[in-house]
């Protein structure tokens, strides 16, 4: 897991909520010239997008991270993390950034 997510500590699809993990993950896709492109995927829990979360609802409860619930904050994330899975790219996504990096609005 990463110590500082890419976006800063807002959450990339909400851009409001509070990251409380980033996990950087490899993987590969397939693009639309058929070459295999590697990168890295990175899954965000964040208290606003996924509030049924448990790890959500600690914080939302706690407030912070308490040293006598670190063994339970390490299940959780660990559990959090055995089933994250990479993004998916979103071509809409991609073709509408392209485009504006054609225009010059990037
Ligand atoms: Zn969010």
């Amino acid at each position: 897991m990463s110590r500082t997510p890419a976006s800063g500590g807002t959450c990339p699809r909400c851009r409001t909520g509070e990251l409380l993990a980033v996990l950087r993950l490899p993987h590969t896709w397939t693009n639309a010239s058929g070459r295999l492109v590697r990168g890295v995927g990175e899954v965000h829990l964040c208290a606003r997008c996924d509030p049924g979360h448990p790890i959500v609802a600690y914080f939302a409860v706690h407030g912070l991270a308490r040293p006598e619930h670190a063994d339970l904050l390490a299940r959780l994330l660990h559990d959090w993390a055995d089933h994250a899975l990479p993004p998916v790219p979103d071509e809409n996504v991609l073709w509408a950034e392209a485009d504006a990096w054609r225009k010059g609005e990037l």
